[in-house]
């Protein structure tokens, strides 16, 4: 019985030794190295290689070792019929809503254009905005957009939220599916995306939508590139219906140097790095589940396969 890790970037040994580290007995290999694939019952996955995963006959699990499922759905070779499981983790959660509140922070304070001006030498002060004049709509209250809601509210933000079904989040107005999507977002000054990419959610962030925020309204996508129209960001953002966006995930990543969002001013871009999966934070869950897989019980942050996530 064994683990394999399959990732298409340089994390592999770091997850394995984290691995090894709280559990020196288990048996886990890199998807690289020669290894006994009849022995894998659990795949701890982030973005791999599209059919790597139709290689092991006794594959039990497959693990995102992020919060996103998304890609394992790509998948079209993915065995079928697999649970899968996801992150769900308090360090994940803190760390995208402290990176969502300094995008915020930067464009109520101005920062992106006082660093356009300073580096072409321009004093110029511009009026500010205060927290207590924002009411920030999140979509999405999952894992990340509660965190994310509930410490926006400490910080004094006026805060509504987007989802599936009801929740009940202290001091949040909460709005519920497509029935109370226009009523959030007629209201939403800064629109957060914490979706999970689905069919349902795809392409999510379009002009329609857009245009149902009010004017001046600013966008940040956190979630995934699938969500934005591209396109429609960049006509509104031209037309001065949004006053920006700040955006961390991409349809394709890293982003070609062509894209217009590179060279745009009212665009502030990271490179899908706002909340990574820390190895120590997250190893015990995915052990854990791993032992529950071989038990027999019921797993941790199973994705619910007709949802999607
Ligand atoms: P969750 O699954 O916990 O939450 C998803 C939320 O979205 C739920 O509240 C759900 O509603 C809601 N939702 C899903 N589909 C719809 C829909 N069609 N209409 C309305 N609401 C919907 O996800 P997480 O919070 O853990 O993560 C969210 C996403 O963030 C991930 O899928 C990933 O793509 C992205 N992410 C990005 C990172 C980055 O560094 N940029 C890092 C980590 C995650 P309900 O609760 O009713 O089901």
């Amino acid at each position: 019985m064994a683990i394999v890790i399959i990732r298409q970037d340089d994390k592999i040994e770091l997850w394995k030794k984290a691995l090894l580290a709280q559990r020196p007995e288990l048996e886990v290999y890199s998807y690289l190295e020669d290894h006994p694939k009849e022995k894998i019952k659990m795949a701890l996955v982030w973005k791999h290689p599209k059919g790597a995963l139709a290689h092991y006959p006794h594959l039990e699990l497959i693990a995102s070792s992020g919060a996103g499922v998304d890609f394992i759905f790509e998948d079209g070779a993915a065995p079928k019929n697999l649970p899968i499981t996801r992150v769900v983790d308090d360090m994940l959660a803190k760390d995208m809503s402290e990176h969502v509140l300094a995008v915020i922070l930067s464009h109520l304070k101005n920062l992106d254009q006082y660093k356009i001006n300073q580096m072409k030498g321009v004093w110029q002060p511009i009026q500010y905005h205060r927290i207590s004049d924002f009411r920030v709509g999140i979509l999405g209250l999952g894992a990340l957009g509660r965190e994310l809601a509930t410490d926006l509210v400490k910080y004094g933000f006026k805060v509504q939220g987007w989802a599936s079904s009801k929740k009940d989040i202290a001091g949040v107005d909460c709005y519920v599916g497509d029935e109370g999507l226009s009523d959030f977002l007629k209201t939403t000054q800064i629109a957060v995306c914490l979706l999970p990419l689905t069919q349902e959610t795809t392409g999510i962030l379009n002009k329609e939508l857009f245009l149902k925020l009010p004017k001046g309204a600013f966008v940040i996508n956190v979630a995934r590139g699938g969500h934005l129209v591209d396109e429609d960001l960049i006509e509104m953002l031209d037309r001065g219906h949004l006053s920006g966006a700040g955006l961390d995930v991409y349809h394709q990543e890293p982003l070609p140097i062509e894209h217009p969002f590179w060279k745009h001013e009212k665009i502030q871009m990271t490179p899908h790095y706002a909340s990574v999966s820390d190895t120590g934070s997250v190893v015990p869950q995915i052990l854990e589940n791993y032992d529950r897989l071989l038990s027999g019980r019921n797993l941790l942050n199973e994705v619910v396969m007709e949802k999607g996530y």
